[in-house]
């Protein structure tokens, strides 16, 4: 799927390049890559930006790949049909988690800048599915519908497959927010930047 949730495990809540950068990110990385994107990078739509006067949101992409063999070993052993009750049960399984989740990794899990994109606010909505819901001024499904179908749409999926894939990634994300030890890294966003702003050559 081209649109789904990448919630940011709890451990490195806070940690970005926005956050470094400060005063820096907007001239230097988020005004350049949104003027050259012009569209959604995911869904292709014009944008509107509700946190901002801007059409588009600059996303940071991050990926949180060496912690995925202790992500897939974990839900295989819940089963990968999970429903909202299987979250419940992966919650109160925390204390058990966390001794298996040092025991599969090879080494200590990374966090790793990969890219940098404009985005519209309801892509962005559903990167963020978390915050979204939790902020949503209408509470339960009402206040994440419009989100939820806009990602089914992108997606090209029923509304069900999307909302199995957002219970799939929380699962996902409760997992890697009890992974010990991650490193953060936005080495070469420089060259990111450079790329996604129409820059190089
Ligand atoms: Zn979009």
């Amino acid at each position: 799927m081209k649109l789904e949730p990448r919630m940011v495990p709890k451990p490195i809540w806070g940690v970005a390049l926005r956050t470094s950068l400060k005063s820096r990110w907007l001239p230097e990385v988020s005004r350049p890559v949104r003027n050259h994107a012009m569209v959604c990078e995911v869904c292709g739509g014009r944008g509107h930006c509700r946190r901002s006067r801007w059409r588009l949101c600059c996303d940071e992409v991050w990926d949180y790949s060496d912690a995925d063999p202790v992500v897939s070993a974990l839900i295989e052993m819940v089963g990968a049909d999970l429903t909202a009750a299987d979250l419940t049960a992966i919650e109160g399984a925390v204390p058990l988690i966390r001794p298996v989740a040092f025991s599969l990794l090879d080494a200590p899990p990374v966090a790793r800048l990969t890219d940098l994109q404009a985005i519209c606010w309801d892509c962005n909505a559903m990167i963020h599915f978390g915050h979204t819901e939790s902020t949503a001024k209408v509470k339960g499904w009402a206040g994440v519908e419009p989100v939820v179908s806009h990602a089914a749409r992108v997606n090209g999926v029923p509304v069900d497959a999307m909302v199995q894939r957002i219970i799939y990634a929380k699962a996902a994300w409760l997992i890697r927010s009890h992974v010990p030890g991650w490193t953060i890294t936005w080495d070469g966003w420089e060259s990111i930047r450079d790329r996604k702003a129409g820059r190089s050559a």
